[in-house]
């Protein structure tokens, strides 16, 4: 008898993609989707982090922070907001999410989705090189940011997807696109001061008015049209 092949599905890649979202914006969803489209339509979740161990306090609650993410995807499918982060007490170590899902998917391709900033400062997190047994590196570029440690990018040997797709952790896929100059930051910023930003999903604009969230100036119907 011939050994049961497992369906191609069944090594489909899932991808995790940690973040602030604070708020969540156009870069973090064009990056998702190039990741998700690379990797033949893998399913990428979105895991808004409780406490990041590396920045600030987030300015909106965890609440919020996923009622935005699920208005930004909630037209891609492909897209999947997970509150599992949330759910944990402590720093929102990546380490542990990464063992969680590995757990779960034993032998599955797991990704870990990172933008460039994030990858150029890999090399201070807690236990990266752990990291190598967990998951491959989806590294989204992004304007000014540093090149990443030698040890790192030599614990992580660049491939390409289909490589990827054949292992389950350990390798490194560069993306050229989106290359986007977006911010969280710069978009709350531009909330306080106008009140809204183009980087916006609308329904996250929205939202982010109907909640007075991020101290968004609140402009009249007639300062809102006004000519410049
Ligand atoms: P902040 O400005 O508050 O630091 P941020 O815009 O960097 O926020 P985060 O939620 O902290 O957003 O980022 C989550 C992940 O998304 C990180 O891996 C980060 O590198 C990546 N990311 C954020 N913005 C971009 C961007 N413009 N291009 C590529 N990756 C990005």
């Amino acid at each position: 008898m011939p050994s049961v092949q497992h369906p191609a599905s069944s090594l489909q890649p899932l991808v995790l993609f940690g973040g602030t979202f604070d708020p969540v914006h156009r870069a973090h969803i064009s990056a998702a989707r190039a990741v998700s489209k690379v990797l033949g339509g893998a399913p990428v979740h979105l895991l808004p982090n409780a406490v990041p161990p590396h920045k600030p306090q987030p300015m909106a609650d965890g609440e919020q922070r996923l009622a935005m993410l699920r208005l930004a995807c909630q037209d891609y499918p492909e897209l999947v907001v997970d509150d599992w982060e949330l759910r944990q007490s402590g720093p929102s170590y990546s380490l542990n999410t990464l063992r969680h899902f590995r757990q779960q998917y034993s032998g599955r391709p797991l990704v870990f989705m990172i933008g460039a900033d994030s990858f150029a400062n890999l090399h201070h997190w807690h236990r990266w090189q752990d990291y190598t047994t967990l998951c491959h590196l989806a590294v989204v570029p992004r304007p000014d940011c540093e090149l990443a440690a030698d040890q790192v990018q030599a614990a992580f040997p660049e491939s390409d997807a289909a490589q990827l797709m054949q292992h389950p952790s350990g390798l490194r896929l560069m993306l050229k696109r989106p290359f986007l100059d977006v911010s969280a930051t710069a978009i709350r910023e531009s909330l306080e001061q106008k009140g809204d930003c183009p980087e916006l999903d609308p329904a996250v604009s929205a939202h982010i008015r109907r909640h007075h969230l991020y101290n968004a100036t609140t402009l009249t119907p007639s300062t809102n049209h006004e000519a410049p």
